[in-house]
């Protein structure tokens, strides 16, 4: 802030070799910038993202005595925590920060260099607006519960589950139906190189039984989750299934001797071309 408690902005535009300067007219976009409000300086440079490109702001900010930045350049995603580096060492909060993208959202997706420029300026301006708003933010490091909870036990669910299992995390895998296998396992071969889907599936089913890392809930379904990231609580229903797991040994005679035609299954089930289950569901 200045004396008066505005803002002292710094903007740097980027021409990103040509792929930015060969649709936006960067030196025009620079000289629209310094006539912003709190703007103290605009400048362009060919890759800001350099060495030379980050201690260019470092410089102006010290030279300017700036405690706001923005950059015109690629998007945040790309270079967000490059440029929030540099603001942080040029001695300003990394959040007082704001990015411009005019790369992808502008010289690569505008064929007019008019329409091109005037939109840069247009997200330039909002930018400055923007960052003349941010409040100070710190990092903290606060604790978090690293188990993973898996909702879903298709093919997608049981390799997310055996990749966080295998690499020391607790997981907690929760399928609504009795069995896990999903689509997959209702499949005979797979496209495109018809591989027997069992013999892709069920290693991986088994796997995930007996993996000490993965608890698995089946014939469950999540009813209440709350919390927040690294701190979630999540209630979740076991429904009743009649059948003691711990001594059941899964020899499948209790399903053939099922007096009743309500299954807990979503699919027909054939022996050889006969139906022998109708479809029928009740959770
Ligand atoms: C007829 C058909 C043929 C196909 N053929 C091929 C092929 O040849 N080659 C190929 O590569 N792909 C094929 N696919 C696609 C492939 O089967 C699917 O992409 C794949 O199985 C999807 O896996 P998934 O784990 O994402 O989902 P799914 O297999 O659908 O698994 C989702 C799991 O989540 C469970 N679930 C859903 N909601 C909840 C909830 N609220 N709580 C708890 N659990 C829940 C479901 O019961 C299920 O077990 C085919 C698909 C179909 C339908
Ligand atoms: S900051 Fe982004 S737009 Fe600029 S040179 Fe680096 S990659 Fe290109
Ligand atoms: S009959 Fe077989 S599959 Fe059914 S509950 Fe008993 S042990 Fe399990």
């Amino acid at each position: 802030m200045n004396q008066n408690g505005q803002p002292r902005i710094g903007v740097f535009i980027c021409h990103c070799g040509t792929n930015i300067s060969n649709k936006v007219n960067v030196y025009d976009v620079a000289e629209f910038a310094s006539k912003l409000d709190n703007v103290i300086v605009a400048k362009e440079y060919k890759f800001m993202c350099s060495d030379p490109g980050q201690e260019l702001i470092k410089e102006q900010i010290k030279e300017h005595n700036l405690t706001r930045v923005v950059v015109a350049s690629c998007s945040p995603l790309m270079h967000e925590p490059t440029f929030r580096g540099a603001t942080s060492e040029g001695g300003v909060n990394p959040f007082f920060f704001q990015m411009a993208n005019i790369r992808e959202h502008v010289s690569w997706v505008t064929e007019n260099p008019d329409a091109a420029t005037k939109k840069a300026k247009a997200l330039i301006s909002a930018a400055v607006r923007r960052v003349a708003l941010h409040d100070p933010l710190m990092k903290k490091e606060v604790p978090v519960r690293p188990e993973v909870l898996i909702v879903g036990g298709g093919i997608a669910g049981i390799h997310a589950a055996l990749t966080y299992a295998s690499s020391g995390k607790k997981v907690y895998l929760v399928e609504k139906e009795s069995s896990i296998g999903g689509h997959m396992s209702m499949l005979d071969k797979t496209f495109p190189t018809l591989d027997c889907s069992a013999c892709i599936l069920t290693p991986k089913m088994s796997e995930v039984g007996k993996h000490p890392n993965i608890e698995l809930l089946t014939w469950s379904e999540v009813e209440e989750i709350s919390g927040f990231v690294g701190n979630f609580k999540v209630k979740i229903k076991k429904k009743a299934r009649y059948v003691d797991v711990d001594k059941c040994n899964g020899c499948g005679d209790c399903w053939n001797n099922c007096p009743t035609t309500i299954t807990p299954s979503e699919r027909i089930i054939r022996k050889g071309d006969m139906i022998i289950k109708k479809i029928e569901k009740e959770h």
